[in-house]
């Protein structure tokens, strides 16, 4: 497998850090992930605009400009056997003494890999997954795209735990998003959605299922909506750029109204991929 780390493509295994890195020491990074369909990166200027974006807001420099990035996507996406792929971009603060204040004159850590394209199976597609609940205990920059992860990889294992396939977090009985997704649900034909503020990542997906919704005129309230409103709702989504869009059907063992997929679930999912064969076309 054929990695980029500090300017070079090289295999894996001979991809090497510092263990003075900040990104393995303090978790000081930013992160992306970009699905690859057929060769092609889906939405990579979005993808790559967040980065910048999260880099920003961790102060870190960017490396790269976006063409630069770019570039070094599709060279990556390139070197792969595999058409469909999930790309990850990382870069840290780079290697200093341990302190918490950042280094002065140090270079960020870039580094690059790509794996298999891991997708929902056909089952869950057609039936519907099951998601628990939990509280939000995160910070309050769930915007950024961080690398440090540790409330997201425990909450993520909840749902593990409970043969669930991820958990829906509630900051003071308030939907946030789910720990690796985002959450829409359905009441009386409208899609209700979180607003994208601190408290919730802005998911690519996310912005997706908001654009094919104004495309077909499907009514969308951004809010605030307490745990009650969700638990009644007529449909549950969970979104993210792996995912793509799947149906709740139970959540904490209840069903979401009839505990079988959505009318409008079914209606985005296909103006998602068609979305998906239009961008691939080109
Ligand atoms: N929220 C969190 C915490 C995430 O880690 C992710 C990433 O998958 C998402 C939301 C969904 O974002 P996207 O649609 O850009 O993949």
């Amino acid at each position: 497998q054929t990695v980029y780390l500090n300017g070079e493509f090289l295999p894996l295994h001979q991809a090497q850090v510092s263990v003075l890195d900040r990104g393995f020491i303090f978790g000081d990074g930013a992160y992306e992930i970009i699905p690859v369909y057929s060769r092609h990166a889906f939405r990579l200027q979005q993808h790559l605009q967040r980065f910048a974006a999260s880099l920003t807001a961790l102060r870190l420099s960017n490396p790269y400009s976006n063409a630069q990035w770019a570039a070094l996507v599709q060279t990556l996406i390139a070197r792969q056997d595999e058409a469909d792929q999930s790309i990850y971009l990382h870069v840290t603060r780079g290697v200093a003494p341990r302190d918490h204040a950042f280094p002065a004159g140090v270079s960020p850590t870039v580094f690059m890999m790509s794996n298999p394209l891991i997708t929902p199976s056909a089952a869950q597609i057609s039936q519907g997954v099951s998601c628990i609940s939990a509280s939000d205990i995160r910070w309050d920059r769930c915007d950024i795209k961080a690398i440090a992860l540790l409330a997201n990889v425990l909450l993520r294992q909840q749902a593990v735990d409970a043969g669930a396939v991820e958990t829906i977090l509630f900051r003071d009985d308030i939907l946030t998003e789910g720990a690796a997704s985002n959450i829409f649900a359905v009441r009386n034909g409208v899609i209700l959605a979180p607003p994208k503020d601190q408290h919730m990542l802005p998911g690519i997906t996310y912005d997706l299922v908001l654009e094919l919704a104004a495309q077909h005129s499907v009514p969308v309230e951004i809010g605030y909506f307490a745990s009650s409103v969700i638990r009644s709702a007529d449909e549950l989504w969970i979104t993210s750029s792996t995912k793509e869009v799947l149906a709740i059907v139970t959540l904490d063992g209840q069903p979401i109204a009839n505990g079988q997929p959505g009318p409008l679930f079914k209606r985005m999912l296909g103006w998602y991929q068609d979305y998906k064969q239009q961008v691939m076309r080109h």
